[in-house]
């Protein structure tokens, strides 16, 4: 059971170990730390977990495996704005918009819209961009330590870079069935050419044609790990050079229909949501969809009942030409093939189905 107000809001995650910050400590109130070069620099408030970071990564590391915890990509990276008061204290977070979550300056307490059922308020300004991926570094849990370290930005770069990368990473993953928690990624720090607008200073420089300058920066990148991505590439062009399934390929063949297996919602009979009839089965192997409904019965019911009539001259629903002639040569299999094939020529064409020519063939030759 929930408890209103604590266990129902959904809130997902591990103990946070640390933060890997892209700036220097800070040095002064209120003023974030000057941004470091393309290394990251690791903070953790638990005894223990910096000094288990530094003895595999160093002080400076500029490139970390690191695995996603979560299967769905919003569990892992959020990205919102928030504004703080003191460093310590956040005063509201939206999107940009609309407040999600605001402090309550007279009860001390914050309100979460969704949570509380309130209407969001109107963001009052003041907020930064700020985008936090959860992810789990190896060499911590080797060491004993079981939880997630938060990588942070404030660059709107980094933000959107960030997140076309992991939408472009979730997108191909999928498509050759493996999660994005299922694979190792590659969380570094590179320095790129960035445009943006030219100061007020600059612009009045009338030598510079441009209001647009450029700067480098040194950004947050993450791809899918390398040596992992080369492994699965080398399978998928083996799979269509040959056209066989390499051994590479028939894992990812398998980790595809356990990830199907696994989306799929349980079936919900008792809700009348979902009726057996409704269930489909697919075979693992092919993705073909097995019908698991019997054929229809192809008992006669009572208005058929003909009490002259065997049960072999009962014509079952001809569809088309070739089962027309299997359940001829079947019913008249005394008959020569050459003589039935007649029969059954004429039998369609005076008649135009093969429900009908089957009838009328039994007139004939029954
Ligand atoms: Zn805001």
């Amino acid at each position: 059971m929930v408890i209103k107000g604590l266990t129902d809001n959904g809130n997902t995650g591990f103990p946070i170990l640390g933060k890997l910050r892209k700036g220097a400590k800070k040095t002064q109130e209120g003023r974030p730390g000057k941004d470091l070069p393309d290394y990251w620099r690791f903070t953790s408030e638990t005894p223990g977990v910096t000094e288990a970071f530094e003895a595999v990564y160093g002080t400076e590391p500029n490139k970390l495996t690191v695995f996603l915890p979560y299967p769905k990509m919003a569990d892992n990276w959020d990205t919102a704005k928030e504004l703080w008061s003191g460093g310590q204290v956040l005063q509201h977070r939206c999107d940009g918009e609309k407040c999600s979550q605001w402090l309550d300056e007279n009860s001390g307490e914050y309100v979460a819209a969704e949570r509380d059922g309130v209407e969001p308020i109107p963001c009052p300004g003041g907020c930064k961009e700020v985008g936090r991926l959860e992810v789990i570094l190896p060499a911590l849990v080797d060491a004993g330590f079981v939880g997630t370290v938060t990588a942070e930005t404030h660059s709107i770069n980094d933000i959107v870079a960030i997140e076309r990368a992991l939408r472009a990473g979730d997108m191909l993953l999928t498509q050759w069935g493996w999660r994005v928690s299922q694979v190792p990624w590659f969380l570094y720090r590179s320095t790129k050419t960035i445009g943006r607008p030219r100061t007020a200073k600059e612009r009045a420089n009338k030598s510079l044609k441009s209001v647009r300058g450029t700067t480098d920066k040194s950004l947050v990148f993450i791809t899918p790990d390398a040596e992992w991505m080369s492994a699965q590439v080398k399978a998928v062009q083996e799979h269509a050079r040959t056209g066989l399934p390499a051994p590479a390929i028939k894992k990812i063949e398998m980790n595809a229909q356990q990830a199907r297996d696994e989306a799929l919602p349980a079936p919900r009979t008792e809700s009348g949501l979902l009726k057996d009839e409704d269930i489909v089965t697919v075979n693992p192997a092919t993705g073909e969809i097995l019908d698991d409904e019997p054929p229809p019965s192809k008992e006669p019911d009572h208005w058929d009942d003909d009490p002259d009539s065997g049960q072999e001259d009962i014509i079952p629903e001809l569809s088309n030409k070739a089962e027309f002639w299997e359940w001829a040569q079947g019913r008249f299999a005394s008959l020569p093939e050459r003589e039935l094939a007649d029969a059954c020529r004429s039998a369609t064409a005076e008649t135009g189905t093969f429900d009908s020519a089957a009838e009328k063939l039994m007139e004939k030759l029954a």
